[in-house]
């Protein structure tokens, strides 16, 4: 039936892609989200698995023909509880936004309170930003981190015993420190709170044995697949047994349809990729070159938000370089690096044009950079700040990240 490929069928698209493919490869990628899949999970995304209907879970479908999705499925839920120590595993949710949602619909009432963190401390706009549809249904109180940067338990401990709230919830997305979740829980407790812990960003370092892992520890835990675990976008929850019911129920039926078990046999392959010894030593790279900036920023008189990293990423605040971090991100890009503007704790700038920058490790470290090639990464950052406005010195160290990418080059040319 079908004879067409994409070369023949529809070049413009495949012409898109070779151009997207050409930006990743000459580019450094340090937009802390990010990361480089392997050619078996591109591959697992890319069959026939995207053709099968199977609403519900394994042995439970709506549908007939769901003997192999039931599979994979159960593939990916065996070896993600193998990484995490889960009890219970929901592989379904579509990302990392719709994962948080499902779980504020099984474990919430309109108006029950959730304490999560400010978004300009590092917390996510699904964590009841006044912009989402979920602040309007719930109640969402924000805690911050205190001037040294660190969440302040105590804080947090009053904050609790006075809104007495029905979740507390840490993970953060431009946060970089270590998450203390035994405290954490210890004031849940104290409060009767649920405790959810959203580990989209640093879920790779945690599989990987460099973070700890809040999954023994906490109710529930969401996180994305596509960050630091390097599978393809995509959500997965992580629960306690007695909720397990609760938290499927409301993924399917309660908000989506028909699982995606094309992507969902992509995780699976990304769980085994993360099962191997070599994902560890990729985990420990990542903070090690996270590590290398911060020593280098803070040579360079950058101001580092939280007083540094103890994860992948750094959220420096420019704003005594002179620029703004949309000025920063634009120079940046211009001289070939990919970062993303982004605001510091309380700051006093707008959301698009913020005095912060973040940026991060994965995927430089994916492509096989060690300490060496951060060095030189650091150098050209500060340089392409400190001569945000001069086209020529940006012309010329992206010539020069040209030249460094060449040398480790991601996937085949198309
Ligand atoms: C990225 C992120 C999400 C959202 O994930 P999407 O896949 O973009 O929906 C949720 N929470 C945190 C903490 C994140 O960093």
């Amino acid at each position: 039936m079908y004879k067409h490929s994409l070369k023949d069928f529809d070049p413009d698209i495949l012409n898109i892609i070779k151009k997207e493919q050409k930006r990743q490869e000459e580019g450094l990628e340090m937009i802390p989200s990010e990361n480089f899949v392997s050619p078996a999970v591109l591959e697992a995304l890319g069959s026939v698995l995207t053709n099968k209907y199977s609403e519900g879970y394994v042995g439970k479908r709506y549908y007939g023909g769901c003997e192999f999705v039931d599979e994979v499925e159960t593939l990916a839920i065996e070896r993600a509880k193998k990484i995490f120590g889960a009890e219970h595993v929901n592989v379904q949710p579509l990302s990392g936004a719709p994962a948080n949602i499902a779980v504020y619909f099984a474990l919430l009432k309109p108006g029950d309170i959730v304490l999560g963190m400010d978004l300009s401390h590092g917390g996510h706009l699904t964590h009841g930003h006044p912009v989402t549809s979920m602040a309007k249904i719930f109640n969402f109180i924000r805690y911050k981190t205190d001037a040294n940067g660190k969440i302040d338990l105590d804080n947090l401990r009053a904050m609790a015993l006075e809104h007495k709230p029905k979740i507390i919830l840490v993970g953060y997305s431009a946060y970089s420190r270590e998450i203390e979740y035994e405290k954490i829980k210890n004031i849940a407790d104290e409060v009767g709170a649920i405790t959810m812990a959203d580990i989209a960003h640093i879920a790779g370092l945690i599989a990987g044995g460099v973070m700890n892992n809040p999954v023994p520890i906490f109710d529930v835990v969401t996180t994305t697949t596509h960050k630091t675990l390097r599978g393809p976008r995509g959500g997965m929850i992580m629960c306690k047994a007695k909720l397990a019911k609760a938290i499927d129920k409301a993924v399917f039926p309660g908000l989506q349809g028909g699982p995606h078990e094309n992507n969902i046999a992509a995780k699976a392959v990304a769980f085994k990729e993360a099962l191997e010894p070599e994902f560890k030593e990729y985990a420990k790279q990542i903070v090690a070159n996270a590590k290398i900036l911060e020593t280098e920023f803070l040579k360079m008189d950058y101001k580092l938000c939280f007083g540094g990293t103890e994860n992948h990423l750094l959220l420096i605040d420019i704003s005594n370089k002179g620029l703004s971090g949309k000025e920063a991100e634009t120079a940046l890009d211009k001289a070939g690096i990919t970062t993303n503007k982004n605001m510091i704790p309380d700051d006093p700038r707008s959301p698009m044009d913020p005095s912060g920058i973040r940026l991060g490790t994965p995927a430089l470290t994916t492509r096989g950079f060690k300490e060496n090639e951060m060095l030189q990464v650091a150098k050209w950052i500060d340089e392409a700040i400190m001569n945000w406005k001069d086209k020529t010195k940006l012309d010329d160290i992206r010539a020069q990240v040209l030249e460094l990418t060449k040398k480790f080059p991601l996937y085949p040319t198309l």
